[in-house]
């Protein structure tokens, strides 16, 4: 079987910005060959939450490409040339395009690595090849829609899955009730119960926020809760000396600390990422709250210091049971629908990884993302969008994505010219 020298799981923007440092930085001589493995069947960005009137959080120039390579032909500038928009997009004076436009730039950069992306399929696991007693190669099984499984060699590996939806324990019953479902599947699961007219949204987030006023607009006699823990929903800080904790060169600050010095960073910073909307946002749902009061409505409601201690389901419709985290009190509320905007996990790679943990151990990593292996371990693996306790909170954004490739493409060559046992020695 062919030993490919790189494969990577997944084809989101980490891995799309991987393809085009390794196609940039490519050296004389030297073709590196990756394949990269992803589920879906064709490149798209959260296709759950591309909702019309949403936009990026960051600039335009935290692209695939510019922070690493500003020439790179890779760039959203350079996109927009070919697509013909530059000038017209010059005059909507904005660093932060739509998300449907953000998404076409990353399906437009992803086509161009069309011959070595493998969609349709789902890695489920990572498994060891011998040479001897040495772990030289790694065995990548894949399934794809019809159940046939596929298995890949490869020198070395990146692991860049994304997140997977978060559920609340209680609401973990309910997974294959179609009413109950998580943000990321929102433009699809919300067509599947078209006559839904109570809906509770929980959350305080950037998704509960877009899909609370998504809700409202869609028709006039539908109910809304937006429910969450939180006293108020509070903004994202991006003023300019908060912003610095997201440029690629504070992650030397962050990975240099003690254990304890990371942790309270990523305390004091937690809400410049999570549970916390864009201001414009906030202002927009506050407007339309207070519009309701003036036409003296009551369809909308915001339910504050709520938490959901159980839940039930049966033919009438999802029963929650609240209580009020202010004075403990429990009532009870009944939805058509429930849409859980509670975030992501970032594990995944552990479980892929399994098999392996008797050489990964935790799957910590350096600084250039590679997780620690002994020496009877020669494949390098990598990690994106999983190293936020070590590398910070811009990890799991595009911030410091262009960047980071560049480092991982960096050291996966010089992982390359180590020895290799013979089994699975380069051709070249
Ligand atoms: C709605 C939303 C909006 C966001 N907006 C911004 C923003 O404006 N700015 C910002 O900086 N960040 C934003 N983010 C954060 C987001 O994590 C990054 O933008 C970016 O998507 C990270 O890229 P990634 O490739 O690491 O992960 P992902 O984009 O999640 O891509 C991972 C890919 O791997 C695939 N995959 C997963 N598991 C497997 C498997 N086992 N086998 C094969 N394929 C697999 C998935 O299908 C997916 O295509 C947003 C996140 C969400 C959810």
């Amino acid at each position: 079987m062919q030993i490919h020298d790189l494969v990577g799981i997944g084809f989101g923007p980490s891995n799309i910005a991987l393809a085009i440092a390794l196609d940039e930085q490519r050296q004389p001589g030297r073709h590196l060959d990756a394949l990269f493995i992803e589920r879906q069947n064709t490149f798209a960005w959260h296709p759950g939450m591309l909702l019309d009137q949403t936009h990026m959080q960051i600039s335009f120039i935290k692209d695939l490409a510019t922070l690493r390579n500003p020439t790179s032909r890779f760039s959203f500038l350079n996109y927009l040339h070919e697509k013909q928009r530059l000038a017209d997009f010059i005059n909507l004076k904005t660093f932060y395009p739509s998300r449907h436009e953000f998404n076409d730039y990353l399906a437009w950069a992803a086509a161009q690595f069309d011959d070595y992306c493998a969609y349709g399929e789902d890695v489920f696991e990572v498994l060891p090849e011998y040479s001897g007693e040495t772990v030289s190669a790694l065995r990548i099984r894949s399934r794809d829609a019809n159940g046939h499984v596929r298995d890949r060699l490869a020198r070395h590996l990146v692991v860049s899955p994304g997140g997977s939806a978060n559920i609340p324990e209680v609401f973990k019953p309910l997974h294959a009730d179609p009413r109950v479902f998580h943000s990321s599947r929102y433009r699809d699961a919300i067509d599947r119960v078209p006559r839904a007219r109570r809906i509770a949204v929980l959350g305080a987030g950037q998704s509960a926020a877009e899909i609370f006023l998504d809700l409202q607009g869609r028709t006039p006699d539908m109910q809304v809760d937006l429910i969450m823990r939180a006293r108020a929903i509070k903004p994202s800080d991006d003023s300019p000396f908060v912003n610095e904790i997201f440029n690629a060169e504070f992650i030397n600050d962050v990975y240099g600390a003690s254990e304890a010095e990371r942790s309270s960073m990523l305390r004091e910073f937690w809400h410049t990422n999570y549970a916390c909307p864009d201001l414009e946002l906030i202002q927009q749902i506050f407007k339309v709250l207070y519009e309701q009061k003036v036409s003296g409505g009551t369809r909308l409601r915001m339910k504050r210091r709520h938490e959901v201690r159980g839940v039930t389901a049966d033919h009438d419709g999802i029963h929650l049971r609240l209580t009020d985290l202010h004075n403990e009190q429990a009532t009870a509320e009944r939805y058509d629908a429930v849409v859980l905007a509670t975030g992501y996990e970032r594990a995944l790679h552990r479980q892929l990884l399994a098999p392996l943990a008797p050489w990964l151990g935790d799957c910590s990593v350096d600084r250039n993302y590679q997780v620690r292996s002994p020496a009877n371990f020669r494949p390098a693996i990598f990690l994106q969008g999983a190293c936020e306790n070590t590398h910070g909170l811009s990890d799991t954004l595009l911030s410091v994505t262009a960047v980071r490739t560049g480092e991982i493409c960096d050291a996966l060559m010089e992982a390359q010219r180590k020895p290799w046992p013979q089994a699975a020695a380069p051709a070249y």
